[in-house]
């Protein structure tokens, strides 16, 4: 009896369940019908940033449709980076079914020879097919149909062979998501007879910077691309990995007694080719471990602050890059470079100056919505040439200058920057005292998150366009009760530059108590182990701190 109407009962919810499986196995069709663009959509993204893709006039890109003649021949005027002159030349256009807004472009299209009519006055207003832009491409390339490189109603052999029909291009139902596939391809693509790509041309016309190719040979990570930031624990010294989509940038290696770190690392990773390595400038802390990493994987690029220097460090540097072929080059503030889907942009140094801490190379890397700020052992002077530059400096993420050092991250800079997050590269008992007391003070004040190398070890940050997720080597419950041991500045009292604010709290180190700064207790508590807080209770009571019984905090 029972069974039965167990059995029944799983009878019912089977035929309930029925047509609810129907439905879902018929959404399931629809999404797989439906196409991702997303990567597509970041290869727009980066032509839009080059100058040589627009979208609609919303900032949509509208990949899912296709694009009409008139539309994949303006896309293809502004690949090869004519735009401006094809409006202002202003050649004739014969079609009559060319809107005002395309005859320029058609104009100039039919003066280069990359595009004809349909007849002697329609230049055709329909839809463009595959073969028709592969030939508008082929055309840009330097090959032609009419000399018979090709047949104009079959380029497709050509196009593979030339690279410009990437795999995944929907040859049969041709998308504006298909033009940008075939557009990215194109600026790697050998112009014919030449050694040089078509992207390297546009350079050779000013239209692109020699820089700009740095990351241009790219493939999104279809399952999504993140940005991935490797803190070295270099002790005294600097180093960190970025990586993205495949592609490395290494700034800063740490002392020459951290080669055989960074070699190991990248050995172990299987990372054979850093696209791009900085050297901030060519303090042995800096410069250093740069020799391991270069035995370990070959430089695309290597960036420095500038092209000679004495330090041995460096002279080891430009030694092993010799080696491999690869000379320094020295951008210019405002050079922008490419790493995966993340862009790299060099902000400083703004001019040279005496010391080369205040010539260090500053880089912002931006990911998505979040970005980076690496400043190398820049200090209050380089800090004060990037707020007077203009540059965008908000960043989620400060690697903060010169170790913690007092003579950087002043609060003027730090107020710019509003990070989310700061990572101090730091040896522990180091005989500087970095970080500083001030430093730290300033940073809690800006109500940033701290990672330390000295206290954490390595430390990995992971971004997702979005947000960021750390992870360290070790756990440091010690990370803010270690302020005062760490530096030669324990029990200095915290005053901040611009004067503005007295402490929130006062800390006892020695007992773990804190009080309100007008506590008896707290002014007869002594200079080593007195700590000024700048913060709230809640982030007291979370380190363990203890509210003094007599000032109630
Ligand atoms: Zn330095
Ligand atoms: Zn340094």
């Amino acid at each position: 009896m029972k069974r039965q109407k167990v059995t029944a009962l799983c009878l019912a919810l089977l035929l309930a369940l029925l047509p609810l499986r129907g439905t879902a196995l018929a959404l399931e069709a629809a999404s797989a019908k439906e196409k991702d663009f997303s990567v597509q959509q970041a290869k727009a993204e980066r032509l839009s940033q080059l100058g040589l893709f627009l979208g609609e006039e919303n900032g949509d890109f509208d990949l899912s449709r296709a694009p009409t003649r008139a539309e994949a021949l303006v896309m293809l005027i502004r690949l090869l980076g004519c735009e401006k002159q094809a409006l202002e030349a202003a050649y004739p256009c014969p079609f009559a079914d060319v809107p005002v807004w395309a005859a320029p472009y058609v104009g100039f299209g039919l003066e280069r020879g990359l595009t004809r009519g349909v007849s002697e006055t329609r230049f055709g207003m329909g839809e463009a097919d595959c073969a028709m832009y592969l030939t508008f491409v082929l055309r840009a390339l330097g090959y032609s149909d009419a000399e018979g490189d090709f047949v104009w109603t079959d380029p497709f052999a050509l196009a593979r062979q030339s690279g410009i029909l990437p795999q995944g291009t929907d040859t049969a139902r041709f998308l504006r998501a298909d033009v940008v596939s075939v557009s990215y391809a194109a600026l790697s693509a050998r112009l014919k007879g030449e050694d040089r790509t078509l992207a390297q041309r546009l350079v050779g016309q000013g239209v692109l910077k020699e820089l700009e190719l740095t990351g241009l040979s790219w493939e999104p990570d279809p399952n999504g691309t993140r940005l991935e930031i490797l803190f070295f624990d270099v002790g005294q010294a600097d180093a960190a990995l970025l990586r993205c989509d495949g592609q490395t940038m290494l700034i800063d290696g740490g002392n020459a007694a951290d080669s055989s770190l960074l070699y190991t690392y990248l050995k172990e990773e299987g990372i054979g080719r850093l696209d791009c390595v900085v050297c901030t400038h060519p303090h042995e802390d800096h410069a250093g471990g740069l020799a391991g990493a270069l035995n370990a994987a070959q430089a695309g690029l290597a960036l420095a602050s500038a092209e000679h220097a004495e330090e041995r460090a460096f002279l080891n540097f430009l030694k092993y890059l010799g080696q491999q072929g690869v000379s320094v080059t020295v951008p210019a503030p405002g050079d922008r470079l490419f790493l995966g889907g993340a862009q790299v942009q060099v902000l400083g140094p703004l001019r040279e100056q005496n010391e080369s801490n205040n010539n260090s190379l500053v880089l912002r890397v931006s990911f998505g919505e979040t970005s980076f700020l690496f400043t190398g052992d820049a200090e209050r002077e380089e800090e004060q040439d990037l707020l007077d530059s203009g540059f965008a400096l908000e960043s989620t993420l400060l690697k903060v200058g010169h170790h913690g050092s007092d003579t950087s991250t002043s609060y003027a800079f730090l107020r710019a920057v509003a990070p989310q997050a700061a990572v101090i590269s730091a040896g522990a008992g180091n005989p500087y005292g970095h970080p500083s007391q001030a430093v730290l003070s300033r940073l809690r004040d800006a109500g940033t998150s701290l990672y330390r190398t000295d206290l954490q070890g390595w430390i990995r940050c992971v971004s997702d366009g979005k947000s960021l997720v750390f992870e360290t080597e070790r756990e440091a419950k010690e990370l803010f009760s270690g302020i005062g041991q760490n530096s030669a500045g324990a029990g200095e009292a915290i005053n901040p530059s611009n004067g503005q604010k007295e402490a929130d709290y006062v800390v006892n180190l020695n007992t773990g108590k804190f009080h309100l700064p007008s506590c008896p207790s707290a002014r007869s508590i002594r200079q080593e182990n007195r700590l000024e807080f700048f913060g709230t209770r809640e982030e007291l009571l979370a380190l363990r701190f203890v509210p003094c019984g007599t000032c109630k905090p």
